[in-house]
C-alpha cells in the first residue's frame, strides 16, 4: 500500500528546470513542492527513516528508505521519527514548515530510484486514482 504525504495535495511548483523562487537562477528543481500550512507529513511507502538531518536549502528533512525507491521530505518544522525508525505508509514522519532556503510555508517531496532522481507526480498520481 502507499499513502499520499499530505491529507490534500495541491502542487505549487514542478519538478525540472525552473527560475528559483529565490535565487532568480534558472536550476534543476529535483523534487515537487506541495502547499502545506502545519500539516502533518506522513510516509508514502513503508520503509525505514535513513536520515534526520539540516541543510541550508531544504531546512530540516527527512529521508525515507524503501529499498529501491527513496523519499525526501524537506522544509519541516517537526520531525517526529528518529533514524532507524520502521515507518508503514501512512505514518506521520513530521510537520511541514518554512525551513531552510524559502519563500513559504512548503512541503518539498523528492524520489529517487536505484539513486536517480525521479518525477514524483506520477507515482502520487497513481496513488491518487487508486484511492478513488
Ligand atoms: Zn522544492
Amino acid at each position: 500500500m502507499a499513502c499520499l504525504p499530505l491529507r490534500q495535495v495541491t502542487l505549487t511548483s514542478a519538478y525540472g528546470y525552473r527560475v528559483h523562487p529565490v535565487t532568480g537562477k534558472y536550476a534543476f528543481h529535483s523534487g515537487i513542492d506541495l502547499r502545506a500550512r502545519n500539516d502533518t507529513v506522513f510516509a508514502v511507502l513503508p520503509g525505514h527513516v535513513s536520515t534526520v538531518s539540516f541543510n541550508p536549502l531544504l531546512g530540516i528533512y527527512i529521508q525515507l528508505d524503501h529499498g529501491e525507491l527513496e523519499t525526501t521530505y524537506g522544509h519541516l518544522a517537526q520531525i517526529l521519527v528518529l533514524p532507524g525508525d520502521s515507518v508503514n505508509a501512512g505514518s506521520p514522519v513530521g510537520i511541514s514548515g518554512s525551513t531552510g532556503r524559502v519563500t513559504g510555508e512548503h512541503l518539498h517531496f523528492s524520489m529517487r530510484l536505484h539513486g536517480r532522481s525521479i518525477n514524483p507526480l506520477a507515482f502520487l498520481t497513481l496513488i491518487d486514482i487508486a484511492h478513488e
